[in-house]
């Protein structure tokens, strides 16, 4: 039976990459029903808002996505369309595994890290009073009263609030990735020796939680040391869960171990529903030029295959990707030994490249 999947293009280059996709996935023989929606900033003037009801009506009724990049517009007072997803989808976890593939032009070999980014709590909460405005300054107020050390007046606040429950969730979650992946280790990333109270629940937790799963290996790492460990020795990290903010950075770092953003996947995850979506933006100056790289939006597509259960599928899809790297001949530009190669191929070519390997 063929698989709903709701398909949402994006903007900028999303279209083509999210074409691409879909074709690359077709071609691995699983049905799909697409039921193509819309958001981002395409669809602003017509719809009053770059998240159409509609398109989330879809996405909580099929329980699986796949979709492009969207802009997040600069001072319109729309908030970013992949963090209202996220929040109003529950989707608490984002996948992003990095790995190296032959033939992609990177410093290192031999990278498989696997990140577990908490998507819903922590500095990225929304919560922040703005300098200057009446509530930042009744917020300095009150919390002065409590403490010794003052705040200044004319401060700007953000919040970062982490839960027992939140972290619970995403660290089991980790773990559980971990077992069902053969995974031998999982890394909690935190500030826990200064932000006791928050990154220090996270960690706790995370001792609690790693006693249920005896055969995996807990490491703790503060995150700067991480920054360090991961360039001197990225083949020595396994899964790491990490508390929103460190997650964001930290998977473009190891997205940049193995290639860069053009090579980096994810999904984002929560009860009954994902939504599969690459690492990187909507590159808006390469739209409409059949240029960028469709290998992180195809491997998001093959982590949705193995959500679908699809799993000989993934494994063929992946097969084929790093074979078409490792050739190294009909790839897009970026994974060329120069930029400028003029035997670079365009985003769909590249596409047919795959397409002709699992037809192979
Ligand atoms: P970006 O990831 O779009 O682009 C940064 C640079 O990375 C590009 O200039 C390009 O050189 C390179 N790059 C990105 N994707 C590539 C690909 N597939 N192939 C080859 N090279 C690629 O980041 P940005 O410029 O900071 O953001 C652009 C817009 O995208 C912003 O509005 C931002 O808010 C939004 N954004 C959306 C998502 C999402 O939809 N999940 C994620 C990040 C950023």
């Amino acid at each position: 039976m063929a698989h709903r999947v709701t398909l949402i293009p994006g903007d900028g280059t999303g279209p083509e990459l999210t074409e691409a996709t879909r074709r690359v996935l077709e071609a691995t023989g699983v049905g799909f029903d697409w039921d193509v929606r819309q958001a981002g900033v395409d669809v602003m003037d017509e719809a009053g808002t770059p998240l159409p009801a509609e398109t989330l009506d879809s996405i909580k009724a099929n329980k699986v996505a796949l979709k492009g990049p969207i802009t997040t517009p600069i001072g319109t007072g729309f908030r970013s369309v992949n963090v209202a997803l996220r929040h109003e989808l529950g989707l608490y976890a984002c996948l992003r595994p990095c790995k190296s593939y032959a033939g992609v032009r990177s410093r290192y070999e031999n990278v498989d890290v696997v990140i577990v980014r908490e998507n819903t709590e922590d500095l990225y909460a929304g919560i922040e009073y703005e300098a200057g405005t009446e509530e930042a300054e009744h917020v300095i107020a009150e919390l002065n009263k409590q403490q010794k050390k003052q705040i200044a007046a004319g401060s700007g606040i953000s919040v970062k609030p982490i839960s027992r429950e939140g972290s619970e969730r995403i660290i089991r979650w980790a773990f559980e990735y971990a077992r069902e992946h053969g995974r031998k280790r999982v890394s909690c990333v935190t500030k826990a020796n200064i932000m006791k109270f928050t990154d220090g629940l996270f960690l706790q937790v995370f001792r609690e939680v790693a006693k249920d799963f005896p055969e995996i290996e807990p490491w703790e790492n503060l995150v700067d040391a991480l920054c360090m460990g991961l360039v001197q020795r990225p083949e020595e990290f396994d899964v790491l869960v990490l508390p929103n903010l460190y997650g964001d950075i930290i998977s473009d770092l190891t997205a940049g171990l193995v290639g860069g953003l053009g090579v980096a996947p994810g999904g984002n995850i929560g009860p009954g529903t994902a939504v599969f979506e690459a690492t990187h933006g909507s590159a808006p100056k390469y739209k409409g030029q059949n240029r960028v790289n469709p290998t992180a939006m195809i491997l998001s597509g093959k982590l949705m295959l193995e959500h679908l259960g699809e799993r000989a599928a993934a494994e063929r899809l992946e097969q084929a990707v790093a074979d078409v790297i490792r050739e190294g001949e009909r790839v897009t530009y970026d994974m060329k030994p120069s930029r400028d190669d003029p035997t670079a191929v365009g985003t769909s070519e590249y596409a047919d490249a795959i397409i002709e390997k699992l037809a192979a």
